[in-house]
Order: C-alpha cells, then structure tokens, then sequence
C-alpha cells in the first residue's frame, strides 16, 4: 500500500479521503491542521494564523512533520495538509528518502470552486468524537439534523470554515499549493481524483486503485 500526500483546496475531500485510509487501511495519518488546531488551543498567535486563514512558517511545519512521522513505525503515512509552499516540498526531501518516495502517490483532488465553497458553508464536525459530515453531500449527512449519528452530540463548525478564511485559504491555495503540481507532476508522481459527485464512492474506488497501483 503506497503512502499518499494530498494536495488539495479547502474543503475538498482530504479529510474525508483520510478517514477512509484509516479505517479501511489502518494507515497513519499525519494533519498539520489538526495538529496546529491543537496548538492553537494555548497558542494564541497560533490560533489566529488559523483564524485568518494565513500559512504558518514553513520551519514550525517542518519540525512537525519530522517529530510525527518518526511515530509511524510500518505502517504507510498519509500527509494532509502538507506541502502547502514549493519551499515546503524541497524541505520535505530531506526528511523523506528515496526508497520511501518510491512507495509515495501525490494526489491531487479536483474539485470546481463553486462546490468546495457550498461545502465549507454545509460542513459540521463532532466536537466530542471528531468525525465530520457534510450536509451538501449525500452520503455524508447526518441522520438526524446536526447531531453526530456515533455519540450523539450536537455538531458544531471549525471556526475557519466561513467564507472569509475560506477565501484566504483558497487564495493561498492557488498561489502557494498550485505550483506543486508541476514539480510532482515532473516526478512522476502526481494522480488526479477528481470528488465532484455527491455520492462519494467512486471518488473512493478510484483512491483504492492508485494506493494499489
Ligand atoms: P487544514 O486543516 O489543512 O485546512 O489547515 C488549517 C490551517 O492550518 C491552514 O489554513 C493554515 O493556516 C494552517 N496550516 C496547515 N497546514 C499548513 C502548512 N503545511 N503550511 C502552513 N500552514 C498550514
């Protein structure tokens, strides 16, 4: 099973892309939002990059990832959320050798811009247990309205996912992010999963043949 990066817009699908990994897969999973979210919890100049939508300082990030994947032992790793900045991706060469990149897929989720905003604005998660649902997407709503179907609890908002950071995060997005899918693309290494549909299996069948492949 090949390890998987995600470069990938707000709200995409990488969240949800990971899930499936890690529950189907066991893989580890490596989020720099979810870890700097915790940060930020006593951070608060932390918390507010996060607020603003604004990229963190790629040396931070760095260290992150160098302290959490020495934690995955055999198992294969997902990063989510990072590269985010060309200066990222060559700093990343340094922790990641040859022989792992070898057993590396870069996926790139492709998604038009209209629906990652419906998405944002429709997406809740569990503050008790985690999980996520979104409620523009089928196979993704809660059974009962904003209530958590594992644990019950009342589903909440991340506070970045508004419009205004969205527009920040996709921004950035577009200028940080995009230029990577050229350098991965000149490595061989980059798939396309495109996770338009609302019924999200295929996008997940498709997930399933490049791990594989
Ligand atoms: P995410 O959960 O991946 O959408 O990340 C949420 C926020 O965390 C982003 O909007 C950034 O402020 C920050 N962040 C996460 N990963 C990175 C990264 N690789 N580089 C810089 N900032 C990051």
């Amino acid at each position: 099973m090949k390890n998987v990066i995600f470069l990938a817009p707000p709200a995409s699908g990488k969240g949800t892309f990971s899930d499936y990994l890690i529950k189907k897969h066991n893989y580890n999973h490596l989020s720099t939002g979810n870890i700097l979210r915790q940060k930020a919890l006593t951070d608060s100049s932390l918390a507010s990059y996060l607020q603003t939508g604004e990229l963190v300082d790629d040396d931070t990030i760095l260290n992150l990832v160098k302290e959490n994947l020495s934690m995955t032992n055999d198992k294969p790793f997902i990063l989510d959320g990072v590269p985010r900045t060309l200066n990222q991706a060559l700093k990343l060469n340094d922790i990641i050798d040859e022989e792992t990149w070898q057993n590396t897929v870069v996926i790139l989720i492709v998604v038009k811009e209209s629906l990652l905003k419906e998405r944002i604005i429709n997406r809740f998660f569990c503050p008790n247990c985690g999980a996520t649902y979104n409620s523009s997407i089928e196979s993704l709503k809660p059974k009962i309205k904003d209530t958590c179907d594992i644990c019950n609890t009342l589903l909440i908002k991340r506070s970045d996912d508004n419009l205004n950071t969205y527009n920040e995060r996709y921004q950035s997005y577009l200028k940080d992010t995009y230029p990577l899918i050229k350098y991965y693309e000149e490595k061989h290494l980059l798939k396309r999963i495109n996770n338009e549909d609302a019924d999200i299996s295929k996008a997940l069948q498709m997930l399933e043949g490049v791990i594989n492949d």
